[in-house]
């Protein structure tokens, strides 16, 4: 009978022999060499990595035979942690969450147009900064202040980077070293720590808080004006509700307020809805025309959230006012590129068009997705994968709710058809992390031990796609 220490002993021997074994770096190479392959530095990173990874495990105890060190199994190793090196970190990912404007996932999907303007730009030269009609220096922003102004009823406009970037130059260049009043109850954060609160501060701005947190009166911010004040501010909660014996104070009093007192007034829209999509079944957010209607000096909204286009942030208002923000050198610091100025202007153009706006802009696109029509993407899926998933996974269609996301429309919940998979044959955590770490990864959600995947934000031509990946974590050949 053998003792713990005598099988470590034999152990011990076994490995050092298996480590003796591990071929040499110069030798792998010569066999890549002999097959063709380059011996470039990463060739020879992804040889040691694999020849160190042996070590590891020799010493670990987990790899215990000969066999561990086939030459085949040293080759698939090293191919993987080559194309590791090789392959883009940034990719494409499945959004089978059904939050469609999910902010850790690239929060809006581009319309086709506004890619192929990305693409006509880009590849070239373009006239960003360039007046073809008199030959002279042109500006960025007059390519798409027209369009704004003519879809926000603004008589002027220009964009920066994000939308906090706009509240920033915003603030920066109408309240800098004075006072802005805010409704306790405004004092927004956005997940990735955008904070009204700091973004004040930064900009130089005092914050001058007035109200409670459910209620605040227009006579607060009346008893709150002194020589200090630069500016009203009204922020807009767009990623919560605060419900129950709650008051705020509407922007035409503001503004109201902001005349009597020569005081520039100003909404931090958030998401920036630019058409009424109370009309299409959804909950009322206001649009940016009804804002700009009120009267306020200056709007501030994402181009990412609910309009459906690049991340950017536009700034629409009265034109003395605009004017005075882009002269603003910060301006510089935050100023919008080519890319994004070719993709916001085409989404905007699909703006003219509301039906085609509806249609083409992935974001209003799912956003207006019909239950019927979700769950027939959700029975594409389920027809593929019931067959050759028999006694590995369950699979069925349930109906369930979807997010819009994106700080927009909070706790509202949209109808939707998700296909519900139960695995037999291993975990259902399991089944998310194969999903997650998949080559074009899957992301969904895990609710009752089941793993749904939400048919909402799931496009047409990916259900092939997901159905294969699907297979593939499977081990059955798709
Ligand atoms: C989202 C949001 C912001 C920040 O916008 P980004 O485009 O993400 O920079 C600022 N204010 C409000 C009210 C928002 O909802």
């Amino acid at each position: 009978m053998s003792t713990g220490v005598e099988t470590k002993k034999v152990l011990s021997v076994k490995a050092r022999e298996l480590l003796k074994s591990i071929p040499k770096v110069d030798e792998f190479l010569g066999w890549l060499a002999a097959d063709g392959e380059e011996l470039t530095a990463l060739v020879k990173e992804a040889v040691r990595e694999t020849l160190e990874e042996c070590r590891a495990a020799i010493l670990a105890g987990t790899l215990r035979s000969q066999g561990g060190l086939a030459p085949e199994l040293l080759r698939t190793s090293f191919t993987a942690k080559l194309a590791r090196r090789t392959t883009p970190n940034f990719i494409r990912v499945i959004n089978a969450t059904g939050v469609v404007i999910h902010t850790n996932l690239g929060r809006s999907v581009l319309p086709a147009e506004a890619m192929a303007r990305i693409n006509a730009v880009g590849s070239g030269y373009s006239n960003l900064e360039f007046d073809l009609a008199t030959g002279k220096r042109g500006s960025r922003y007059s390519l798409v202040e027209e369009l704004l102004c003519q879809l926000t009823g603004a008589e002027a406009a220009l964009l920066v980077n994000n939308n906090a970037a706009a509240v920033l130059l915003a603030l920066d260049t109408l309240a800098k070293g004075r006072e802005v009043i805010v409704s306790r109850g405004q004092l927004v954060e956005i997940g990735g720590s955008f904070r009204i609160p700091e973004v004040m501060a930064r900009s130089g701005a005092r914050l001058v808080e007035v109200g409670a947190t459910n209620r605040t009166h227009l006579r607060d911010y009346r008893a709150a004006v002194t020589e200090e004040t630069a500016l009203l501010l009204k922020v807009h909660t767009s990623n919560y509700r605060i419900i129950g014996f709650a008051s705020e104070v509407a922007l035409a009093e503001l503004v109201e307020l902001g005349r009597q007192h020569n005081l520039p007034v100003m909404e931090d829209l958030g998401s920036g809805c630019l058409l009424d999509l109370s009309r299409y079944g959804l909950m009322k957010e206001p649009t940016v025309r009804e804002v700009v209607a009120a009267g306020p000096d200056v709007v501030t909204f994402s181009g990412d959230k609910l309009l459906g286009g690049p991340q950017a942030g536009i700034i629409v208002g009265r034109r003395e006012i605009i004017e005075r923000i882009k002269q603003n050198p910060l301006n510089r610091a935050l100023r919008i590129d080519k890319f994004t100025l070719a993709g916001l202007e085409a989404v905007l153009r699909l703006y003219q068009d509301e039906r085609k706006a509806l249609r083409l802009i992935p974001t209003l696109a799912m956003l207006t997705l019909s239950q019927a029509e979700i769950g027939a993407k959700a029975r594409r899926l389920t027809r593929r994968l019931r067959k050759p998933l028999a006694g590995q996974c369950r699979v069925s269609t349930i109906s369930t709710v979807s997010r819009v996301g994106g700080g927009a429309l909070p706790e509202y919940d949209l109808a939707t058809v998700a296909v519900s998979l139960a695995p037999e044959v291993f975990s259902v955590n399991e089944l998310e992390e194969r999903l997650r770490r998949a080559h074009e990864p899957v992301l969904g959600r895990i609710e009752n031990d089941r793993f749904l995947l939400d048919m909402r934000t799931v496009a047409g031509p990916e259900i092939l796609r997901l159905a294969n990946t699907l297979l593939t974590v499977f081990g059955v050949p798709a």
